[in-house]
């Protein structure tokens, strides 16, 4: 991820600053911390309020460096570690860490997730002090601080920014997932679709050129794709077997979702039984192939009561300056063709198109687009 650099309204307002024995001193600190709280809340999406939270402290505290590590809400690995330390001028810059990378400097910090209590050291004259994120009795996380002062200059902060965190981590959660089968819902298609196409053109960026090798093509740079998948003959199961049957069909389907798709791939629930995939594959072939993976282990699932359940997909790739409605509806063409040959398929816009089977039939869709 790419450093983010504190702005000069935030440098401005440094507690070094600060003349130590001003009468207005304390009023101006409680302002700045007001100021804090309220532009680290004022963000929509969990990202930015990450970002702003461990700039925020590490500005606050001045600290040496200052660690958010993330947990799934509903999971005990850790999913993100945000870091955050002083560049050569003393401007914050914030980096996105390898959450499966082995660091010594964290062990503390995951020894606190794991007592949910705070943890203090002392590293090469540095004091750090370790702090749980606290959400229902279990730890969403930590926050980590590097710092030349003792643990008690910043305890008290860094433990209120951890209650706000978690209390604000929760709502936000609530508004971007779907509340039967924890996946992202529709809301949040449009962020997530370009966040990933950000981190794609990012990687792009930092890629070395495709050297071709004599004789074989060049390797081709990863690129976004979405897939709609829906159930087969869903109203059926639901006739047959109750809503109560056909609700339990989706939450397993999500599951099966969950423990089949990569970790960095974004999975969203689109409607009642439509779901939607984002992901980055260097060519057509590899989509295809995760894909069809996916249809042929639901269709030998073998489902409670229910037994066999199928499920259609369709699939596109998305260019960089693409609308999501566009996407989609290219997705949802391929989907209805499926639908249209069989269900139980995976078929992809690109190469149904090149084939000039979307015909004038398929000018309309499947799904309802916004
Ligand atoms: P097709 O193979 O063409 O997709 O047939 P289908 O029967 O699955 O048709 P369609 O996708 O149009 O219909 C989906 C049905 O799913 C309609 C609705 O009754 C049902 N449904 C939508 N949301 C929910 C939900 O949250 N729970 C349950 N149990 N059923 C839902
Ligand atoms: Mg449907
Ligand atoms: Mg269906």
């Amino acid at each position: 991820m790419a450093g983010y650099e504190a702005s000069e309204e935030d440098l401005a307002l440094s507690p070094d600053a600060l003349p130590p024995d001003a009468p207005a001193a304390d009023s101006f600190v409680h302002s700045r911390l007001l100021d804090s709280v309220a532009s680290f809340t004022h963000h929509r999406d969990i990202a930015a309020l990450d970002h702003s939270l461990v700039l925020s402290l590490a500005e606050l505290t001045a600290a040496r460096r200052v660690v958010l590590a993330k947990r799934a809400l509903d999971g005990a690995y850790v999913e993100a570690i945000m870091c955050c330390t002083p560049d050569a001028q003393g401007v914050y810059r914030l980096q996105a860490d390898d959450p499966d990378a082995i660091d010594p400097a964290l062990k503390l910090l995951h020894r606190c997730m794991h007592r949910l209590d705070v943890q203090t050291e002392t590293v090469q004259g540095l004091h750090r002090l370790v702090v749980p994120i606290l959400c229902d009795g279990r730890a969403i996380g930590a926050l980590q601080l590097d710092s030349d002062l003792p643990p008690a200059a910043s305890r008290s902060l860094t433990e209120g920014f951890a209650r706000i965190y978690a209390n604000y981590t929760v709502l936000l959660h609530e508004s971007e997932h779907d509340k039967l089968t924890g996946l992202y819902n529709r809301r949040s298609l449009e962020r997530q679709l370009q966040r990933l196409l950000h981190q794609h053109e990012q990687t792009l960026r930092v890629l070395p050129p495709a050297r071709a090798v004599p004789g074989e093509p060049a390797a081709e740079p990863p690129q976004v794709w979405l897939a709609i998948l829906d159930i087969d003959h869903f109203k059926r199961i639901n006739d047959t077997y109750g809503h109560i049957y056909g609700d339990e069909v989706i939450l397993l389907l999500a599951q099966q979702m969950r423990a089949c798709f990569r970790r960095s791939d974004v999975l969203f629930r689109f409607g009642g039984e439509e779901f939607v995939i984002l992901f980055g594959a260097a060519s057509e072939g590899i989509v295809h192939a995760v894909l069809e993976r996916f249809r042929q282990r639901i269709a030998e699932h073998v489902f409670p009561q229910v037994g066999s359940v199928t499920v259609s997909i369709g699939y596109a790739g998305v260019g960089r300056h693409d609308y999501p409605a566009s996407a989609l509806d290219r997705a949802d063409k391929a989907l209805y063709y499926a639908k249209q040959h069989g269900r139980n398929g995976t078929c992809g816009y690109e190469s149904l198109s090149a084939r000039g089977l979307l015909g004038r039939e398929m000018a309309a869709g499947s799904i309802d687009l916004f």
